[in-house]
């Protein structure tokens, strides 16, 4: 971090501005908004500054710099255009261990002003550290058109209450939770937007009801790794949790959106991987629920696919906790979308079908015959393992030895690879492939070579290779 962003109370500060020009003035405006002592060291005023001293907004001292000017002031500002003059206020001012800020001489800043969206006392300050201005100033117009113009009232309103809140909940989490139920209704409820009776009124009902301090699990599909492919009420579920229960699958760049202080506990599930086993799992989301955290469940992919989500809710429900479902993108769909496989076409195949390659040991047998159906695409997960089997069987069944086969490794994310060959190459495929690998068979497959976007760059690079280039490169 280049700059560390911090919010100063100047009230009734005096602050010493250099120069007396419009590039002055437009620094002293922001400076009296903060209430400043605003005190000018210039031989003439702008028009804007006369106004702001006649009416004794700033103490005005008509005079040459000098470095005692310093001495009674927590920061300075010089907006002079004589640079040999700003130099010197720069160093006499780190002499003195006091911040300054050079105007457009960023090097010569020891602190810098930021783009800003007030919403006063609601304010949001944004820096691209010097590096891309327009970048931050693009981002600060989203962000006003994005908050609600009543979100400073909404803050003010809420201020008031901050004493009385405490009071009524000892507990900093039960504060927590009083406080998002509470902004939760004022910016959702139409009646209470802006309205500054109707947002007392839902924080006197609020208060006077009975705190829900029950846990409860929330399943969050966390997709396949791009943290872009994470959905909206997947992310704001992860702000809300209390702990975080997640495996390998997720990536740490989805991991990091949880909510900074929540408790993050790793159930790791690997294949061949010691974990932590299904049953200690359910227990303690049954466990961290009972005492009335809010515990987001976070799954590789969708969480009801291959991911034993159902058992935890089941697990849940017998204990009387209550629980939501956040679907994710399965891997089936992320990994083929950034592979430029499409699952279904109207020339290659018309069902998909979703399996897995490690069944229950007690499990049905597999039905060979309608797996080895042509004009149809399969996704196979957890796949790697059993890769030798499965294309022995299905060609056994009948499925064309040449039928083109993609292994996807690491789908979706920046290191994602993709491999392709023919069925009869399967186990060959997979075992160059990194993992997490989805296996998919079918004619789809051989419209990746036209549709693959996602590092078409780096396609050269071996990220992407048919299984006869990927050897020749290797050896
Ligand atoms: N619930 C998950 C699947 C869990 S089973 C989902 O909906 O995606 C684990 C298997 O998913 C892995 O063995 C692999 O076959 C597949 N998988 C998960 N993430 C993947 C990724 N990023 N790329 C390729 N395959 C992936």
């Amino acid at each position: 971090m280049d700059y560390l962003p911090i919010f100063a109370d100047l009230k009734g500060r005096p602050v010493l501005v250099v120069g007396g020009g419009d590039v002055a003035a437009r620094k002293i405006e922001l400076l009296c908004r903060a209430a400043a002592l605003v005190q000018v060291v210039s031989s003439e005023l702008c028009t804007k500054l006369q106004v702001l001293h006649q009416t004794q907004q700033i103490e005005w001292l008509a005079t040459e710099f000098d470095p005692t000017h310093l001495d009674a002031v927590f920061l300075v500002i010089a907006a002079t255009n004589d640079h040999l003059l700003n130099r010197r206020i720069y160093s006499e001012a780190n002499i003195r261990y006091k911040l300054v800020n050079i105007v457009d001489d960023r090097p010569k800043c020891s602190f810098i002003f930021p783009s800003i969206v007030d919403r006063s006392p609601f304010v949001v300050a944004l820096s691209s550290s010097g590096t891309a201005p327009v970048l931050a100033r693009m981002f600060r117009e989203k962000l006003e058109a994005l908050l609600p113009t009543c979100l400073g009232q909404m803050a003010s309103v809420a201020g008031g209450f901050r004493d009385i809140v405490k009071q009524r909940f000892n507990r900093i989490s039960d504060r927590r939770r009083f406080w998002e139920r509470v902004f939760y209704s004022l910016f959702t409820n139409q009646k209470s937007v802006g309205n500054i009776d109707e947002a007392i009124h839902t924080l006197q009902c609020e208060l006077q009801a009975d705190l829900n301090s029950e846990g409860e699990v929330i399943l969050v599909g966390a997709g396949p790794g791009d943290s872009g492919l994470l959905t909206l009420r997947g992310l704001q579920m992860m702000q809300l949790a209390d702990v975080v229960l997640y495996d390998y699958l997720v990536s740490d760049e989805v991991l990091n959106l949880a909510r900074r202080d929540a408790d993050r506990i790793c159930v790791g599930k690997r294949a061949g991987v010691h974990s932590v086993p299904q049953e200690e799992t359910n227990c303690l989301l049954v466990e961290l629920a009972r005492k009335g955290k809010r515990v987001v469940r976070l799954k590789g992919g969708d969480p009801f696919i291959f991911g034993r989500g159902g058992e935890e809710l089941q697990a849940a429900q017998e204990a009387g906790i209550p629980f939501q479902v956040v679907p994710g993108v399965t891997a089936a769909t992320g990994a083929t979308a950034y592979a430029g496989i499409p699952l279904t076409h109207r020339d290659h195949a018309q069902s998909v079908l979703f399996i897995t390659g490690h069944c229950r040991t007690d499990g049905d047998g597999i039905d060979w015959p309608s797996l080895a159906r042509v004009r149809q695409t399969l996704a196979i997960y957890m796949g790697t393992v059993k890769a030798a089997e499965i294309s022995e069987g299905l060609i056994r069944y009948g499925r064309d030895a040449e039928t083109p086969v993609a292994v996807i490794g690491r789908g979706t994310q920046q290191d994602q690879h993709v491999l392709t060959g023919t069925l009869a190459q399967l186990e060959m495929l997979v075992a160059v492939a990194p993992t997490p690998a989805l296996l998919v068979i079918g004619e789809v497959v051989n419209l990746h070579e036209q549709l693959a976007w996602f590092q078409s760059s780096n396609r050269r690079r071996n990220f992407s290779l048919p299984l006869s280039a990927w050897l020749e490169e290797k050896s």
